[in-house]
């Protein structure tokens, strides 16, 4: 049978660092995947993360400190967020980037200015530097290991990083057409494929193993001690035995029904992850007694489904900064907005989860996402550049009375929605909802005028108008096994099981209900998959000393 030091499930970026670290402890390692490509929804993503106090931060002259990182955390909390957890977060999360860029290909850079999803918060930022990214990444440097990785269709394989787009910068850098062609010679990737290619690349370097189509199964436990995992691969079963321990980095559990169900605290119908991500992580540590946390928690996000998805299935699509520009609000079916739109989309979650009591239901699903003729203009609409026209999927009507009818809104509460709404962007001040009032929100608007209530604050009154139903997504559903501080899985008595490790969107996040800037998801999921990995390395050294 198969041995190795460590063995990691899944391949998105708290697996690799898993990987990397407990490589780096002198551990021989094995990475299973189930996709048919390597590097999960991290592959998908934005690629950025967050990490408090870190050095590109200290480097650039802003001020930050363990103090202020946890004092903004524990702000957010709402009794979720294990201190202790948020401790080895915060404490470690330098420490983790000062390793990739000394021991692996991965770099990372400011991407200036972001701020804080809770910038005004005590400890929040909101002239950024928490947030980082990975500088481009040539795939070519991959050889013939380039085409193993999966590519996701928000960010696609776009040779640009998040610094040089408009989320990223007022005024983004400009690349001029040389550049962009030598980009494209050398198969330069940025955001998520930036991230994954670097780790990846580490892996190959260091002769680490990625074995793809490869499902865990179950856990092999004996004598309390996880000794081994039990695969599916695409030869048939198969068993590899552990000396350290196994790290489980399978992603959540958003693709699976009968999950989500069970345990989110609210409707989510649209997850934007891999599909592969069904909870057989959380269901294999379900099996041995751990204990679970945070399971009704999810990482938030407004969807909007388009056809032309796989397999006949609608694209799913993030909905993020377009609901902070002008110009536009987003209704219920009585034609009231329910919240404020341009706040960030892990909160938004819960303007979602509200229920009417006396009327037994969930008021603001369905919603819509309404704008005008200009707003079209000036910012596209998810395919559609600005100043093209809207997709045949988006209704569109010449008036906002015949535009609710067609939808299903209720047209007078829509047109004194509207009327109201106008008023109050004239004014520069939404007295209902406080859109603009935060750093937050006037960053994700306009780019022309990042910054400024006017950024997020506009009247719709040019017609024809548009809508668009919004749906209950999550980037992954954020509750698992319950852990300590080094990522050691618990058991349900309270006891660390020995040899189980957990890292990412697998486990009881450190992070409660919480998402605190650009990045708040991969960089947990780094900082516990790097202790995780190298406290495996350490046990398996221990073990055979
Ligand atoms: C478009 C988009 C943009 C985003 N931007 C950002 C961003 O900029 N910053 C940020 O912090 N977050 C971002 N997110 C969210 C972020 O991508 C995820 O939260 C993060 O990737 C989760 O990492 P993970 O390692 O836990 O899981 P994943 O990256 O999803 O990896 C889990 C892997 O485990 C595999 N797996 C599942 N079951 C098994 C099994 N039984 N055996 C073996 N393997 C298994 C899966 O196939 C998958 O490859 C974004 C998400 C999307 C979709």
């Amino acid at each position: 049978m198969e041995s190795v030091d460590v063995a990691v499930l899944g391949s998105g970026a708290s697996g690799l660092t898993a990987a990397l670290a407990a490589h780096g402890q002198g551990a021989s390692v094995l990475v299973c995947e189930k996709g048919e490509q390597l590097g999960g929804t991290s592959a998908w993503s934005g690629g950025m993360i967050w990490i408090p106090n870190n050095p590109h931060m200290r480097a650039a002259g802003i001020e930050d400190s363990r103090e202020d990182a946890l004092t903004y955390l524990s702000s957010l909390s709402h009794d979720l967020i294990d201190p202790a957890l948020a401790e080895a977060f915060v404490d470690h999360g330098p420490e983790m980037v000062q390793w990739l860029e000394a021991s692996t290909p991965v770099q990372f850079q400011l991407v200036p200015e972001f701020p804080d999803y809770h910038p005004e918060f005590p400890g929040g930022k909101p002239g950024g530097g928490r947030s980082l990214e990975c500088p481009l990444f040539s795939y070519d440097e991959l050889g013939e290991h380039k085409h193993r990785v999966t590519v996701g269709h928000n960010y696609g394989t776009a040779p640009i990083t998040m610094e040089e787009s408009h989320l990223g910068r007022a005024v983004p850098v400009q690349v001029t057409a040389d550049e962009r062609v030598r980009r494209a010679e050398r198969d330069d990737r940025g955001c998520g494929q930036a991230l994954i290619g670097r780790l990846f690349k580490g892996c190959i370097d260091r002769g680490i193993e990625i074995r793809t189509q490869c499902r865990a199964l179950e856990l092999v436990v004996d004598s309390g001690r996880v000794r081994g995992v039990r695969m599916l691969g695409p030869d048939g079963p198969f068993e590899v035995k552990v000396r350290g321990g196994v790290v489980l980095a399978t992603g959540g559990f958003e693709w699976n029904r009968d999950l989500v169900r069970a345990f989110l605290r609210g409707p989510m119908t649209s997850p934007v992850s891999v599909p592969t991500n069904e909870g057989d992580g959380l269901t294999m540590c379900m099996r041995i007694g751990a204990a679970l946390g945070n399971m009704r928690e999810a990482w938030w996000m407004p969807a909007v489904e388009a056809p032309g998805g796989p397999d006949g299935r609608p694209q799913i699509h993030l909905f993020a900064a377009e609901r902070a520009r002008p110009r536009s609000v987003m209704v219920n079916r009585y034609g009231r907005r329910f919240t404020n739109e341009a706040a960030n989309y892990n909160a938004f979650g819960a303007a979602f989860h509200e229920q009417d009591v006396a009327r037994f239901d969930y008021p603001n699903l369905p919603c819509w996402f309404v704008f005008d003729q200009k707003h079209l203009d000036a910012y596209g609409f998810i395919d559609s550049a600005p100043g093209a026209p809207a997709a045949n999927w988006v209704t569109k009507a010449a008036s906002l009375r015949e535009l609710a009818v067609r939808v299903g809104i209720d047209p007078d509460g829509l047109q004194s929605t509207v009327a109201r709404w106008n008023q109050m962007a004239a004014r520069g001040v939404d007295a209902d909802f406080h859109r603009g009032e935060s750093a937050h929100d006037t960053w994700w608007g306009d780019p022309q005028v990042k910054g400024c209530p006017q950024a997020t604050l506009g009247a719709l009154d040019t017609g024809p108008f548009y809508a668009v139903e919004v749906k209950s997504g999550a980037l992954g559903t954020k509750g698992g096994p319950r852990t300590d501080g080094v990522g050691r899985v618990l058991h349900v008595d309270g006891d660390v099981i020995d040899g189980l490790y957990a890292a990412g969107n697998v486990m009881a996040s450190a992070m409660g209900m919480t998402y605190g800037g650009a990045g708040g998801t991969l960089a947990p999921g780094m900082v516990f998959g790097f202790l995780g990995g190298r406290d495996a390395a350490r046990r398996s050294r221990q073990d055979s000393a």
